[in-house]
């Protein structure tokens, strides 16, 4: 996996040895000897891993981590602290700075490329769908609010190496406000994972660590848990397993003896990128809602209903109701157009209520809408329309202290799978109009000499 790293450090030379090391296994690599340049490099280049120096004069590193993490354009940037202080104070720090691991100076190469790759895993899936939603955007698609993750009420699964360890474990977690789900077994892990509704897991290396391996892969293999962080808690010398760990889905590790604060900003850490990749998807559901939606209403819009029937028609039969509101000009021209709106909304309101879930029902036009019936028949086609048209015209709309009465008219054709769209609305077009001069207020069926001349058009 081609990627670019921004390693930052003030020194050259260990810059270089950095530099030298990732190029070595084809990384692209920018290079910051400041954290004012990092920042700089961070913002306009969008690197896909920061490695970062935690001692450095001016900024140091934590100060550069924060702002990264404050910034939404570098905020899921995955960052490394790089230090040569080994306390866990100092990690702690770096962790609620917002830092995804710690590396410690002289960098190994066996973690420094296990910890990456792991890393870039998780940033590629993110990105994307950060890709999905900014093309949204662009479609001119309102975008939501910029993520806030918080932790609070998360779910964490404590698989611990024996009882006191997962004590200890749940004992760390529940002063954050998680939810703690303490397990005994591998198995039992899995069972309980699998249900899809857990925010993070923290799997012991205990005796016999192959186990818990093939548990973190088999949670990279399933749908239901394949974006589901891991933390692996192992003894220092467990050190090859872990790397393992990593490679087969793993995202990040705690070292016994546990530090509780340790623990807490790793899984902290893990829930927020969790939260945030969830937001990216709602965002994205959200904006492909919007586009296939009237605002004004609520119905589908014209786009997604030509579609619709399109893809419909290619297999089955449909029927087709074009449904325009009588005489709308006078209502906005006596009442005003806010409450021309306000009429607009609740006819929507009432056709989609007397609409099965499976029929579509979409604004059309200025006052004019289209359903959909998938598999109508023409007696059952004109039943709807009928009901439709009595239910509008049963009682007044009221709004904005008025109350007004409307009433559609309504034109229906009925065709067999593989009959054009536009036929179908072409001569319901033809029925509508016909309703119109015999007086609206009224559903008619196109006839055959109104299908002919729509299939002739
Ligand atoms: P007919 O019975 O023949 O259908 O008469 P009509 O007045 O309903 O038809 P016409 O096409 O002459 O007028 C439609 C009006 O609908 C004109 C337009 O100002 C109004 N209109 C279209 N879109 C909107 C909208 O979003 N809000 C409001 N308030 N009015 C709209
Ligand atoms: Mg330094
Ligand atoms: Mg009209």
């Amino acid at each position: 996996m081609t990627a670019r790293i921004l390693a930052v450090d003030d020194i050259a030379t260990n810059l270089r040895l950095l530099e030298a090391k990732l190029q070595a296994e084809y990384y692209e690599v920018l290079l910051a000897s400041s954290g004012p340049e990092a920042l700089h490099i961070a913002f306009t280049q969008l690197p896909d891993v920061i490695l970062l120096d935690v001692m450095m004069p001016g900024m140091d590193g934590y100060e550069v981590c924060r702002a990264l993490k404050a910034d939404p354009r570098t905020q899921h940037i995955p960052v490394v602290m790089i230090t040569a202080l080994t306390d866990t104070v100092e990690r702690v720090r770096g962790l609620e700075a917002g830092a995804d691991d710690f590396l410690s100076k002289p960098v190994d190469n066996a973690t420094l490329f296990a910890r990456l790759r792991a890393l870039l895993r998780v940033k590629q899936v993110q990105d994307a769908w950060r890709l999905r939603t900014e093309t949204v955007r662009e479609l001119g698609i309102e975008s939501g609010a910029e993520p806030t993750p918080s932790v609070e009420g998360a779910r964490a699964l404590v698989l611990g190496a024996d009882a006191d360890e997962a004590q200890r474990v749940r004992e760390a977690l529940l002063a954050d406000g998680f939810l703690v789900y303490p397990v005994q077994t591998a198995e039992e892990a899995l069972r309980r994972l699998s249900q899809g509704d857990l925010d993070v897991a923290l799997l012991a290396l205990g005796t016999d660590p192959s186990e818990v391996l093939r548990l973190a892969s088999r949670l990279r293999a399933q749908n239901a848990t394949r974006d589901l962080p891991v933390i692996l808690l192992a003894d220092a010398q467990q050190k090859e397993e872990v790397l393992r760990g990593f490679d087969l889905g793993a995202n990040d590790h705690c070292f016994r003896p546990l530090d509780p604060n340790e623990l807490r900003a790793r899984a902290r850490n893990q829930v927020r990128r969790k939260r945030y990749q969830e937001r990216l998807r709602a965002d994205l559901d959200r904006s492909l809602e919007l586009a296939v939606t009237d605002q004004l209403t609520g119905l589908r819009n014209r786009r997604y209903v030509r579609r619709h029937l399109d893809s419909l028609l290619r297999t089955e039969n449909a029927a087709v109701l074009i449904l325009d509101i009588d005489k709308f000009k006078s209502i906005n021209d006596t009442y005003g157009h806010n409450m021309g709106d306000a009429a607009l909304r609740e006819v929507a309101e009432r056709l989609r209520e007397q609409l099965r879930a499976a029929d579509v029902v979409a604004r059309y036009g200025g006052e004019e809408f289209l359903a959909v019936l998938a598999g109508a028949e023409a007696p059952e086609a004109m039943r709807v329309a009928e009901r439709l048209r009595a239910t509008v015209a049963a009682k007044p709309v009221t709004a904005e202290g008025h109350s007004i009465p409307v009433t559609l008219s309504i034109g229906v054709a009925v065709g067999k799978a593989g009959t054009p769209a536009d036929r179908l609305i072409g001569a319901a077009d033809a029925a509508l109009y016909r309703a119109k001069r015999d007086g609206r207020n009224r559903a008619y069926l196109a006839t055959e000499e109104e299908m002919e001349r729509a299939a002739a058009e």
